[in-house]
């Protein structure tokens, strides 16, 4: 099609879809099990027939974020450019500000705004990591499992199952008994350390299991091992926790997954809480937000790693020199491979992005289940 009928595309109709996988083993963090996973997957559809697909995730809620954009803020974009991202995220920002500046209306948005940077990249024949001004297509990756309900056997099994996969950098969680007993954790990572060896570098996720005082006597046991960084070692809204433990500088603190947007990222940067930001962009307010929160952990010399979907963050990566590493997290790779026909693996750690359109992907309709549209009000026709 002619590119300029393409640049002046409109958008016509916006599709939610749900997929989601039962969890089949025993996958508890220090806080939480986990039964099933699953994505909303969102479908922004042009007058011209480009499609832009986004995706966010979730534990629960998936049929409320459905409902959210389908009913609540899916029609503000009907009629607008696709192109016009950052006056659509004013927009819909102010018009949900009484109850969408984080948690499940801000997964909505962030959805959205990862199918406007894919119909864009499709308008202009381009990955959207060229959009955003990226330059490298390979990315390294460390795979994340490890999950605090497996015996020490499986731990170490998994994290040398991993190894042998390739990956230079591993993730296991810990927070032993709810945290409780940190003794039992600094054997269980001075075990998994003994079997990979010194070169693997170790990350380490409480999940929000410790107070800070906790956190740093474990971090004490454990500095003469390769530890990469201590995530998410006090509550996630416990800011000065946070800053007391890494004020003390025994291991990098990182943090940011449960956070949502700018003022989130700010408030962790300012707060000098965080050595790494871990913002997950399908839930913290798609590429449009992720940029500034980026030039901000730029400005502060903080590296991003972020949490979840390597697939999408691959793209933000290429172009910000502060990002340092995706997460491949072994337990969404039955999920990926129902949601998309084409999704690039990790091989030897490193994840390298499609030379295709957007975001690359193509969505498997057959495993997805068609939730409703914007015009449709959220009727499950
Ligand atoms: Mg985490």
């Amino acid at each position: 099609m002619d590119n300029s009928k393409l640049v002046n595309s409109k958008i016509s109709d916006i599709k939610t879809y749900l997929i989601e996988t039962k969890q089949k083993g025993n996958f508890s963090d220090s806080t939480r099990k986990v039964e099933t996973i699953g994505y909303v997957v969102v479908e922004v559809i042009t007058d011209t027939g480009l499609k832009g697909i986004g995706v966010t995730y979730h534990e629960v809620g998936g049929e409320a974020i459905c409902e959210f954009i389908n009913k609540s803020i899916g029609h503000l974009l009907i009629g607008s450019s696709p192109l016009e991202t950052e006056a659509l995220y004013d927009e819909v920002f102010a018009y949900m500000r009484g109850v969408g500046r984080k948690g499940l209306a801000f997964c909505a948005y962030s959805a959205i705004d990862i199918a406007l940077w894919d119909i864009k990249g499709k308008i202009f024949n381009l990955p959207v990591y060229k959009l955003l001004g990226g330059k490298r297509v390979t990315i390294p990756c460390y795979a994340s499992g490890g999950w605090v309900s497996y015996s020490t056997e499986e731990l170490v099994a998994e994290a040398q199952e991993m190894v042998a996969a390739g990956f230079k950098t591993i993730k296991i969680k810990i927070g032993f008994d709810g945290g409780k007993n940190p003794n039992e954790d600094s054997k269980r990572i001075h075990a998994v350390a003994e079997a990979i060896g010194p070169d693997i570098g170790i990350m380490i996720d409480a999940n929000n299991a410790f107070t800070s005082s906790t956190a740093l006597r474990l971090a004490y046991k454990l500095q003469d091992l390769n530890i990469v960084f201590f995530e998410e070692p006090v509550f996630a809204d416990d800011l000065p926790g946070l800053a007391r433990f890494r004020a003390a500088n025994i291991l990098p603190c990182a943090s940011g997954e449960h956070e949502y947007t700018r003022f989130g990222a700010r408030d962790l940067i300012v707060n000098k809480c965080i050595d790494f930001l871990q913002s997950d962009i399908t839930r913290c307010g798609g590429f449009t937000e992720a940029r500034k929160m980026l030039a901000i952990a730029q400005a502060y010399n903080i590296a991003y790693a972020p949490h979840g979907f390597d697939l999408i963050h691959a793209h933000l990566l290429s172009a910000f020199s502060n990002g340092v590493y995706l997460e491949s997290l072994f337990m969404f790779n039955e999920l990926v491979e129902k949601t998309f026909t084409n999704a690039p693996k990790p091989v030897d750690g490193n994840l390298t992005i499609p030379d295709r359109p957007g975001l690359g992907l193509t969505l498997n309709y057959d495993n997805l289940t068609y939730y409703g549209s914007v015009e449709k009000r959220g009727t499950n026709e």
